[in-house]
């Protein structure tokens, strides 16, 4: 294409203009435009291509249910979680796109939604959290609440999180942004007496106060490498707006606290406080309000800053073995294929999965047991394996789980025989 000034002939091919009532015309092979017809197709593609650039956001935003159905295929049960925090990650990355969009008309900011999950250890809280972030496809930090400290004191202070997210993020700041971060064991900040007696436990309400400032939204300075800040240093500024913060914890002898609020607002029902009162664990966890969180010794501000509450219960034997076989990555899954890998199917008897499930019960460590159960019995399996011919099949009775007994070996040429 190539520019004319002005040639007397020319003619817009768009508006009918002549050159001489244009400032520019704009010659193509038997075509004109002049400048206000480009002007005015600018703007068209312009508007066009922002209207695009928001729907194709928006079509990036899982739904809800879609984010539940990946959840659903890692973790086990936790129903109930599943599903308040499928629809708070949604509710969430829609509020990020709308601060963002040009035409919002109406002038109504929609809070951050951070996430508290409370269930007993190894039920699947970290692995939530996880998940999500993989399917979401964002930047995931994890950090230990216990190894926190306020900024000043030996240990990680509250911002080294964000250098984590950061790195997870391969340094893309604005990845970063919009991250998420899990923070375990939030219940062990708890300061140890609600009353603001000498037994208050400060330093746990340090960490607290630290923690509240990047959950609510700062733009918070981090040496990029982490460390301690010190004064030469460049530092990255971050701002935690659009972080979604997802904490987590057992939160131990909170049940007692529960029960006594439901049979102190119940007096006068006496047949409904027998009945509360035999509640379990479980059950009075998903009634937990955030007074209780409060009783429980943590701030009243940082409660508020984890307004949506998912209680997950813990596991029973039936989801124990359905941990065992059936999430994505299970873990059987994962040793059959290291074990087909060596030309050897392995299986496993009803009962010998029976027994791993028993073991790990007694363990009230939740699923978090299992892994460890399983690759204990297949150690020596394991070790001598490759050194075996021929054989084809590997079969765990419940003798090998319990007495380390050897497996039943099928040999290749026997089964055809
Ligand atoms: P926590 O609740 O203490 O954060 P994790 O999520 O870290 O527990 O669980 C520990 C391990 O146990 C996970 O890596 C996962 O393999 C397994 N696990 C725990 N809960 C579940 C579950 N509900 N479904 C599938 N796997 C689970």
């Amino acid at each position: 294409m190539t520019t004319s000034k002005k040639s007397p002939i020319a003619v817009c091919s768009f508006c009918g203009r002549k050159s001489t009532e244009v400032k520019n015309m704009i010659a193509g092979p038997d075509v004109y435009i002049c400048d206000e017809c480009v002007k005015v197709s600018m703007d068209i593609v312009k508007k066009n291509s922002i209207t695009s650039f928001y729907k194709d956001k928006e079509s990036q935003l899982l739904t809800p249910d879609a984010i539940k159905a990946t959840l659903d295929e890692h973790v086990i049960g936790q129903e109930k979680a599943k599903k308040i925090i499928s629809v708070a990650v949604y509710n969430h990355y829609k509020r990020i796109t709308s601060t963002s969009t040009l035409f919002d008309e109406e002038d109504i900011e929609i809070e951050k939604s951070n996430i508290l999950l409370i269930g007993p250890t190894g039920v699947g809280k970290t692995l939530i959290a996880q998940t999500l972030a993989k399917t979401l496809d964002v930047p995931f930090a994890i950090a230990d609440a216990t190894t926190l400290t306020e900024a000043g004191y030996v240990g990680d202070d509250v911002e080294t999180v964000l250098v984590r997210l950061l790195q997870a993020a391969n340094y893309d700041l604005e990845k970063a942004e919009r991250g998420i971060i899990y923070i375990d064991e939030l219940d062990k900040i708890a300061r140890k007496s609600e009353s603001a007696s000498i037994t208050r436990d400060v330093s746990g309400e340090g960490v607290q106060q630290a923690l509240l400032k990047i959950l609510e939204g700062t733009v918070a300075g981090v040496p990029p490498k982490g460390g301690r800040k010190h004064p030469e240093q460049n530092l990255v500024m971050i701002n935690t707006k659009n972080i979604l913060f997802i904490c987590g914890g057992a939160f131990d002898g909170i049940d007692p606290i529960i029960a006594k609020r439901i049979n102190t607002n119940q007096m006068g029902f006496d047949a409904n406080v027998e009945y509360k009162r035999n509640l379990e664990k479980d059950e009075l966890i998903k009634l937990t309000q955030p007074e209780d969180l409060i009783h429980f010794g943590l701030i009243p501000e940082l409660v508020g800053r984890l307004p949506i509450i998912a209680p997950l219960e813990s596991l029973n034997a039936d989801a124990l073995k359905d941990i065992l076989n059936k999430p994505k990555n299970a873990i059987l899954k994962q040793y059959r294929k290291l074990f087909r890998m060596e030309g050897v199917e392995l299986e496993f008897e009803q009962m010998a999965i029976d027994e791993i499930v028993q073991i790990a019960m007694k363990r009230k460590t939740g699923a978090r047991a299992l892994r460890s159960i399983v690759e204990n019995i297949l150690l020596d399996i394991m070790f001598e394996l490759p050194t075996k011919q021929n054989i084809e099949k590997c079969l765990i009775t419940r003798d090998t789980v319990l007495h380390n007994n050897e497996p039943i070996y099928i040999e290749a040429d026997r089964k055809s025989a």
